[in-house]
């Protein structure tokens, strides 16, 4: 242990809220010295507020409900303890009876599990500690053959874990550690009775870990059927958006939305934008058209082939995409480092995806713009979210190039007014306003309301989402910080939902 990580407050969150003591050193909360090196490694040197907070409870075995926004530096707040806990029991033996899952991480995301998978492999780099991931979407056989060689750390999605158990490819018999990440967007796509079945096959005594992004009511009753009297952690207040994301909105038609997209990311040079749109096939086009004018994009959303969005995933993060456009599902829990710019080309039906859809930029301390595009019918979406983040959105005008396409003749009138109409299945909307959709109802799909059936190995999640923008005076993101992308949307209406999703199954 040494002294040489001298706190800097500004490398600490973003959103941060408070300690009342100066944050402590990774040194000084005692980390495993195999543990810390990795962390001196990865380059950090100042524990976030949510880490600094959360270590030494979980260090000392309590069960700890934290509430904290993406970006602040959650993943690494539980998986730098478990891996210090894991530690005693940590051998080099070449037995898989001897590496047995110890720690469970659920995830409602194949896309979170897998980041959280790469931070466990990453803090536990120089320890004997093994680790596995299994999610849905993707061939079963790699992940029982993982599972075969033993893991201390396993990271999952609730429905393929749950085949596994049916298969009797995975064994949670000594399971001591449970974290529920991310666990309102559990809820939130109908995960719950999934949670239930997996922790019934968990021993009783155990340490149980919960992490969301809020304390709702339903988060509360989960935390008090799972845990034991948890240690309450809450580091930025219940949607709070971050200081250091600039949000503005611009008025823009319907039809003149992509090609401000397009200004946006040509006038402001912009080289990693998410933009968000609130249905899949709404993102597939829309990033087909911005290909067709000089922007390069691409897709992601939960119709999409797992490896094709981890292709897109990493096209983006190298840097080979100006733009990735994602649904809230898709583009849940990805961690992407160094966004500066997210667009919300539709705004979200619901004003708290909105607070997640801005988590992807300013993260971890790092500055950001939270651009969205709206016409004057879905102006009270976004009076909607500035009740909830409680905190006006600046207007801004933008004046859009008359030289760049507009949307009007064929996608709107063709193609986007059509196949909107065709996903609400209804006809609303038409005869109005053309470009003005109306927002569809909260979606239930019953796909989340019955019971896990292991034979269908389901990998489908619904969500919703909408794409709206806005643009502002870019701002200079600070290099070297991790962004982690990723909200996510609620169960979707066969009827009303414009998509749906792959999730975590
Ligand atoms: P998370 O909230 O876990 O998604 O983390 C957000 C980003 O912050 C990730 O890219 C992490 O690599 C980064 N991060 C986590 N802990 C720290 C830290 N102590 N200092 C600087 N960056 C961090």
């Amino acid at each position: 242990m040494t002294d040489s990580d001298t706190p800097q407050a500004t490398d600490a969150t973003a959103a941060s809220s408070a300690s009342e003591m100066p944050p402590p050193t990774f040194d000084a909360i005692g980390l495993h010295s195999l543990i810390l090196q990795a962390v001196k490694q990865t380059g950090y040197t100042v524990p976030t507020p949510i880490q600094a907070q959360a270590l030494p409870e979980i260090m000392a075995g309590r069960d700890v409900m934290g509430a904290a926004q993406t970006g602040t530096g959650k993943t690494a707040a539980f998986t730098l303890p478990i891996l210090h806990r894991l530690m005693p029991l940590a051998n080099a033996s070449a037995s898989p009876a001897r590496h047995p899952v110890r720690a469970l991480i659920l995830t409602p995301t194949r896309e979170l599990a897998d980041q959280v998978f790469e931070s466990v492999k990453r803090y536990g780099l120089y320890t004997p500690l093994r680790s596995a991931v299994v999610f849905g979407g993707v061939d079963i056989g790699p992940q029982k053959e993982a599972l075969r060689q033993g893991c201390e750390v396993l990271i999952a999605t609730p429905g393929r874990l749950l085949d596994h158990l049916s298969q009797n490819t995975v064994n949670l018999s000594q399971v001591g550690i449970l974290v529920l990440d991310e666990a309102d967007r559990m809820l939130d796509m109908g995960f719950l009775p999934d949670l239930d079945r997996i922790i019934r096959a968990l021993p009783a005594q155990r340490q149980t870990l919960l992490f969301s992004a809020t304390f709702s009511a339903e988060i509360r009753k989960l935390a008090r059927t799972y845990q034991k009297t948890p240690v309450e952690i809450e580091v930025a207040k219940r949607n709070a958006t971050a200081d250091t994301v600039t949000q503005i909105a611009y008025p823009v038609a319907e039809q003149d939305k992509r090609a401000a997209v397009v200004h946006l990311v040509k006038s402001k040079g912009l080289n990693q934008v998410i933009v968000f749109s609130n249905t899949k096939i709404g993102t597939s086009r829309l990033a087909r058209e911005l290909e067709r004018d000089g922007v390069k994009a691409e897709s992601i959303h939960g119709d999409k082939s797992q490896a094709d969005r981890m292709k897109a995933l990493d096209a983006f993060k190298a840097g080979e995409l100006e733009v990735l456009v994602a649904t809230d599902v898709a583009a849940r829990g990805l961690d992407v480092a160094g966004v500066p710019c997210v667009i919300n080309y539709d705004l979200p039906y619901s004003a708290e995806d909105y607070v997640h859809r801005i988590g992807r930029t300013g993260r971890a301390g790092a500055l950001g713009d939270a651009i969205s595009l709206y016409t004057p019918a879905q102006e009270k979406l976004l009076i909607e979210v500035e009740k909830l983040i409680k905190r006006p959105i600046e207007r801004g005008e933008l004046d859009v190039p008359k030289a760049y396409p507009r949307s009007s003749d064929r996608a709107l009138s063709s193609g986007a007014a059509r196949d909107r109409g065709r996903e609400r299945g209804s006809d609303r909307g038409r005869g109005r306003d053309r470009t003005y959709i109306e927002p569809p109802k909260p979606p239930v799909d019953e796909f989340f309301l019955k019971p896990y059936e292991p034979a269908a190995a389901a990998t489908s999640t619904r969500e919703s989402a909408k794409q709206s923008t806005a643009k502002p005076a870019m701002t200079q993101r600070k290099a070297g910080l991790g962004v982690l992308l990723g909200a996510a949307p609620k169960p979707v209406d066969k009827d009303t939902a414009p998509s749906s999703e792959s999730a975590g199954n």
